[in-house]
């Protein structure tokens, strides 16, 4: 594409080498390091990946006009050389010569451009590079942007040889100078790689065409032409990264960054790019503990920033404590050597504000303990919750709040249903077709004959199950049937209107009193399936089910060890 202007190269070339001239040098060596923009136009193409390889090898960052039509195919590239702090910028849509469009076709470039770089990228602030460095006074107002055009033209479209592009890039180079090559050329990226590493041995520092201006103190203005930065006695040196610290406050991580002046920090606690995701630090904050902050200075995330820290934060946080209440006696510990435990017995959240445990704790019935462990160098742990019921039980997750609550616990004290282990309860876990019949079997107080036990016909209800026993009997008592002759599936969950089969055959041999037809009101009657619809109708006219407060019966729905308490609780006010 190139080729249509080789004219105007040519020339610009020529101009270049005028100015190049030997001798600048020992100034710049006076004002700090040797600046140099390495940008590549044309691209993204195949053989950008293989550049981005090279230049994070050699720690480079560099300046990519892209043209919008390419970004959109090769938006993944695009995307990654923003995020690798590169600087993204704009070299039109399809790369025509804006001189001889009109005004709205010059925006149309520029805009739908930056449109798809954003897109790509993420990014924003993208200077211009008109195709062929055609431009004139009304193309610049139009592009609305700083232009960046070139001092040193290594006519890599032409030579297509990596050592000339070498060598032609070591013979113009000079500090400040804005070098410009082609990313969508293998020859272009073997040239350029190589470049750097001898540019890089004579004392250069690579940076981005804005890095170049920032640092010399110099500000790109909208419209205005650059094409070199050259020395000013001036050096505001590489963005620097930020610190991250953390402390602990108030048992709490908190999370502070500071940077150079002027700059924006942004960052993230996800492990997310924070050039691309993060939040703009505002100040000090808290975070969760271990974290991994990822954060980074900026002066412009395009192309102007330094590169991100990562920081994982291991701050010691206290054990969550072991909570155990034995006979109405409760007991706290904490792993965590050093660590004090606070709790309340008042159902409140337990805070390092809380009482401090000192020794074991004598509950009254009916009593929510929380526990949490911390210290002076600590970050507070997690909080622990149990609670001592009015039956006596201890149970760590079912709570006198909850509606299931009495139900749960009158089954826990009469031996019907069993917590999960560990003193839990898992109210919310469905019951299965295990539970349930071991339920009825607990419920019944009858006991399984010998030759029930002998005539298990189910080959997945083994010998030494806690349902065993269990299913033995509800199958002799044509309570329960399988899914074959040889199947039970006993850790399978079951449906409302499967629970609601089964507890009306449990009851079929028993004296249950009111018991009468009743016509079903529900909105989903049309869902409970036509072999489950008088089993509904039985156990809700002895009041075991409801429907729910939308007045469904959810006969598809799974029973929950919740509600198969209550239920249980409710048959046993009708047999007791
Ligand atoms: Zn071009």
């Amino acid at each position: 594409m190139k080729r249509f202007c080789s004219f105007f190269l040519a020339v610009a070339v020529f101009a270049t080498a005028l100015c190049a001239a030997p001798g600048v040098r020992p100034q710049a060596e006076a004002a700090g390091k040797k600046l140099i923009a390495f940008t590549f136009d044309d691209g993204p193409g195949p053989y950008t990946e293989r550049l981005l390889d090279g230049l994070k090898a050699r720690g480079v960052k560099a300046t990519f006009f892209m043209l919008g039509s390419r970004a959109q195919t090769y938006s993944s590239t695009a995307a990654r050389v923003y995020r690798e702090g590169h600087q993204v910028a704009n070299h039109s849509y399809d790369h025509p010569e804006l001189t001889a469009l009109s005004d709205q076709s010059v925006k149309n470039q520029i805009q739908s451009t930056n449109n798809y770089l954003t897109k790509a990228c993420g990014g924003s602030g993208y200077v211009v590079r008109p195709p062929y460095g055609s431009v004139n006074q009304r193309v610049k107002a139009a592009i609305g942007a700083p232009v960046v055009l070139w001092s040193v033209d290594t006519r890599d479209w032409q030579v297509l040889n990596a050592n000339t592009v070498t060598n032609n890039i070591l013979r113009d180079s000079f500090d400040g100078a804005i070098v410009l090559m082609h990313d969508i050329y293998a020859t272009s990226v073997d040239g350029a790689l190589s470049a750097i590493d001898t540019l890089k041995s004579r004392g250069y520092e690579f940076v981005t065409v804005r890095e170049l201006f920032r640092r010399r103190g110099r500000t790109m203005k909208n419209g205005e032409v650059y094409d070199t930065s050259r020395p000013n006695g001036k050096d505001l040196g590489a963005v620097q990264q930020p610190a991250v610290t953390d402390e602990a406050v108030g048992g709490k991580l908190q999370i502070t960054i500071t940077a150079q002046k002027g700059a924006d920090i942004y960052y993230t606690v996800d492990g997310s790019d924070p050039a691309v995701k993060g939040k703009k630090y505002s100040g000090p904050f808290f975070a969760e503990t271990p974290c991994r902050i990822k954060s980074v200075a900026a002066f412009h995330l395009n192309g102007s920033r330094s590169d991100t820290v990562e920081t994982a934060i291991t701050t010691p946080t206290a054990a969550t404590p072991e909570l155990q209440i034995e006979n109405g006696v409760l007991s706290l510990s904490c792993a965590t050597e050093e660590a004090e435990i606070h709790y309340t017995t008042d159902g409140t959240e337990a805070a390092m504000g809380s009482p401090l445990y000192q020794g074991p704790v004598t509950l009254s019935p009916g009593t929510v303990v929380s526990a949490c462990a911390g210290g002076e160098t600590l970050l507070t742990g997690k909080t622990v919750r149990g609670t001592y019921s009015s039956r006596g039980n201890f149970v760590r997750d079912v709570f006198p709040n909850q509606w299931f609550y009495e139900s749960v616990d009158t089954m826990l004290s009469r031996g019907i249903m069993s917590g999960t282990g560990n003193h839990r309860f898992e109210p919310r876990a469905d019951v299965t077709r295990g539970q349930l019949v071991t339920i009825l079997y607990q419920h019944s107080q009858e006991q399984a004959g010998e030759e029930a036990l002998k005539a298990m016909p189910f080959a997945d209800v083994k010998q030494g199950r806690y349902y065993f026993t269990a299913v033995a009997w509800a199958y002799e008592k044509h309570i329960v049937s399988g899914y074959s002759a040889r199947e039970f599936r006993p850790e399978q969950s079951i449906t409302r209107e499967e629970m609601s089969q089964i507890l009306s055959a449990y009851l079929a041999d028993k004296e249950m009193g009111d018991e009468q037809e009743i016509s079903l009101e529900y909105g989903d009657l049309e869902k409970i399936s036509r072999w489950a619809l008088p089993a509904v109708k039985r156990v809700c006219a002895l009041g075991l089910f409801h429907g729910d407060e939308k007045g469904n019966f959810a006969p598809k729905a799974k029973a929950s060890r919740a509600e198969a308490a209550c239920v249980i609780t409710k048959l046993c006010e009708l047999t007791d």
